[in-house]
């Protein structure tokens, strides 16, 4: 699938402001400083969009970006970040739960995790969660270019056997670096299987 278009369409600080529309969204969460915001750019090509900035913690907002006309790609608010003060990390983590739980049109979930780092046991309890919640997700390794070969591929190693301690399996995952412009297309394409799953479902009801 190629992205035609995408449009910026609305910033919602509450979850239940998101637009008022059923098509299928595909969100994008993690770390403040994961390069979410670097990713999300890369996916849809243009610069800027999803501002990348110097201030970790800044996506305070649901950002909706309407793409082909068929699908929102969300950016949800980084989460966990130390500069950010308790109070406005709670109200993030009610928005975003509450998105998470309540959103209908919610399909995927994409869980960005920097590839240099050890797993974190907040990152894993989060996935727990999402699982408890059978919330789809796959986990997209980000800043791959940060590392060697042998580095990335140990990493990552060690971050499904950390999971495959408690989960029966692994979530399927990605790799990615907006930099070196790698894992667009598996990403891609993974919306679009998901998307084209979709519809056949719901022309079959
Ligand atoms: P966000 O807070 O998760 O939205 O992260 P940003 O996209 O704003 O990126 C945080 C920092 O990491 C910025 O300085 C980016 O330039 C850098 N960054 C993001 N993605 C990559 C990547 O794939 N490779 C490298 N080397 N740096 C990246």
């Amino acid at each position: 699938m190629n992205i035609q278009s995408s449009i910026f369409i609305k910033s919602s600080a509450h979850w239940n402001e998101c637009p008022d529309d059923n098509k299928p969204e595909f969100a994008f969460i993690g770390r403040s400083n994961v390069g979410k915001s670097s990713l999300i750019n890369y996916l849809i090509d243009k610069k800027g969009l999803s501002k990348i900035s110097n201030t970790p913690g800044k996506t305070k907002t649901i950002n909706h970006f309407l793409i082909n006309e068929q699908w929102y790609l969300v950016d949800l608010p980084g989460y966990g970040y130390a500069k950010v003060s308790k109070d406005l990390r709670e109200k993030f983590s009610i928005q975003i739960t509450n998105y998470i739980i309540n959103r209908k049109n919610l399909i995927s979930l994409f869980l960005l995790i920097d590839s240099r780092h050890e797993p974190l046991v907040k990152d894993l309890e989060f996935m727990t969660w999402l699982n408890e919640n059978n919330i789809c997700f796959t986990i997209i390794f980000t800043k791959l270019d940060k590392l060697n070969k042998g580095d990335s591929v140990k990493n990552i190693e060690t971050y499904k056997n950390k999971l495959l301690e408690t989960w029966e399996e692994t979530p399927l995952f990605f790799i990615s670096s907006s930099t070196k412009k790698i894992g667009k297309e598996l990403i891609i394409n993974y919306i679009n299987n998901t998307f084209k799953e979709l519809n056949f479902k719901f022309k079959k009801t």
